[in-house]
């Protein structure tokens, strides 16, 4: 058989009012008709391949073994041609009773009936709630998206609608949007022609929605005068039948989710009620699990930054807006610990302004205040490195604690204290060592052990500045052993 010739049967195969599939096994080349797409929910195509099929799975109904799609056309034929199988699409799962011919050259065509059992389809309905369920359960904003359009495809395809949406309203409450639809097969979407509608134009379709939280029409042609304004909205997207549940939060409707049937008309059953109002309430508690979720958020952040400021707060000196007493005592003892675990030296600073009494009787204490705050920055400014921390001991008294930095180092550090000091020029004219304001300076370096206390360092260190004071002021001593 030339390739004409199969092109030629093919054509005539595909007009068949069955799903028809051919496969060629030596390019591996499948070819589907309009019925077999719309079983497969394939997209239209000449031809496909192995991996178009990945969505579904296969079993033979008997032995229940899987099997991919190119072996429905091996040797699982019993003498009239014929084997049943099931197909698990990811919302339905359908027996199929498929009809084998041989071709010539490595084509190979089948026939498939659909088998459909009823009680299989609930089954699989239950399966699908139960997967929902659990997924809306720990929703997270994320993927919320990917659960409603799940949710929308399930509910279409065992209510045989072609088209399933969710409506929700904007926050005035006048207008609605088509937040998500599933269509089927080459059914037309409209969620993009459907947003910011005004709540008014569907008078009939709210006032049924407000009072029955209902809207089930079988066929759109029979909606009473009323109804004009949605019979025109209806069919305009060409459809013939409708259903639609309201959703509520806290007994208000938020918004509505709904399927069409364009292709034929459908006289929605009772169970086609129930399934979509189960999804439709399973949406609605995600929602409001979300809402809830979202407030929580939003008051835990609450929490936390309240917390922060409040923790910032107890740490900070209130005049020169670095690190207070309390903040100090910490770190020291931290750190301490710290270095002490590591073997490490550790340095404390204390420094103390000089003749700063006079200072505050001859310019006044507001600019006594200033200078307060711009050593402490000069002195903040200058600890870099984290772990580093400059304080407010108490009055004009400064610490730094230094982590890691032995005696040669903290010297350096301490003469660079000096040199920012006297870089800031505050004018002191009533001080005896200098014209501009000076420090002096007092230091510990040391290898603590665990048993080293912070009050021993405080000790050593202000050991050390009163020394600096004692020999002249606006000098940097540094405390040791022999003292
Ligand atoms: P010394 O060189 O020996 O340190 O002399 P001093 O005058 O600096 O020391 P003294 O302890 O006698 O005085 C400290 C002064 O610091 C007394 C007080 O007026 C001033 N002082 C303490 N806290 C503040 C403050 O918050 N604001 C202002 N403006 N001054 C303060
Ligand atoms: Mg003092
Ligand atoms: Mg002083």
């Amino acid at each position: 058989m030339s390739k004409n010739l199969t092109d030629e049967t093919w054509q005539n195969m595909e007009l068949l009012p069955f799903c028809v599939l051919l496969y060629n096994s030596n390019t591996n080349i499948f070819k589907v008709n309009s019925q077999g797409l719309s079983l497969f929910g394939l997209k239209e195509n000449t031809h496909f391949k192995k991996a178009d099929f990945s969505h579904i799975t296969l079993t033979n109904h008997h032995s229940k073994k899987e099997l991919l799609i190119e072996e429905l056309f091996f040797d699982y034929f019993t003498a009239n041609n014929q084997c049943q199988f099931v197909l698990s699409k990811p919302t339905s799962k359908l027996i199929l009773n498929v009809k084998f011919a041989k071709l010539l050259h490595s084509n190979s065509i089948i026939i498939i009936d659909i088998l459909n059992n009823n009680v299989d389809e609930q089954y699989d309905f239950g399966n699908i709630i139960s997967n929902i369920s659990t997924d809306l359960i720990d929703i997270q904003n994320d993927d919320v998206d990917k659960h409603i359009n799940y949710a929308l495809k399930a509910v279409g395809t065992v209510c045989h609608a072609d088209r399933s949406y969710l409506f929700k309203f904007a926050e005035d409450g006048k207008t609605i949007n088509n937040t998500h639809e599933w269509v089927n097969g080459n059914i037309q979407p409209f969620k993009d022609d459907l947003q910011d509608l005004p709540k008014d134009d569907l008078p009939y379709f709210f006032s049924s929605m407000v009072s029955t939280h209902l809207f089930r029409v079988n066929d759109v042609t029979s909606l009473p005068i009323q109804a004009m304004s949605e019979k025109t909205i209806f069919q305009r997207q060409k459809i013939k039948s409708v259903l639609c549940i309201g959703l509520r939060y806290d007994k208000e409707l938020v918004g509505f989710i709904g399927c069409d049937c364009v292709v034929k008309k459908r006289n929605w059953t009772d169970l086609d009620l129930i399934r979509l109002r189960l999804v439709g309430e399973m949406l609605a508690n995600a929602f409001k699990n979300l809402n809830y979720k979202h407030e929580l958020q939003q008051t835990q952040q609450q929490l936390i930054n309240a917390n922060q400021k409040l923790n910032k707060q107890v740490n900070t000196d209130g005049l020169t807006n670095i690190a207070n007493r309390r903040c100090f005592d910490h770190t020291l003892k931290c750190e301490i610990k710290r270095c002490a675990r590591n073997k490490e030296p550790i340095s404390l600073i204390m420094c103390d302004i000089d003749f700063f009494k006079r200072y505050n009787d001859n310019y006044g204490h507001q600019l006594g205040d200033e200078v307060l705050k711009r050593v402490a920055k000069a002195l903040h400014d200058l600890c870099k490195r984290e772990g580093d921390l400059a304080a407010r001991f108490g009055g004009e008294e400064f610490t730094i604690v230094l982590p890691t930095i032995d005696t040669e180092h903290c010297q350096r550090f301490a003469a660079l204290i000096q040199e920012k000091i006297s870089e800031l020029a505050i004018e002191h004219n009533f001080s005896i060592v200098s014209k501009y304001l000076t420090l002096s300076i007092g230091f510990y370096s040391f290898i603590p052990s665990q048993k080293t206390t912070p009050k021993e360092v405080i000790t050593n260190a202000d050991i050390a500045l009163y020394n600096a004071k004692e020999t002249g002021r606006n000098k940097i001593a540094s405390f040791e052993k022999t003292n």
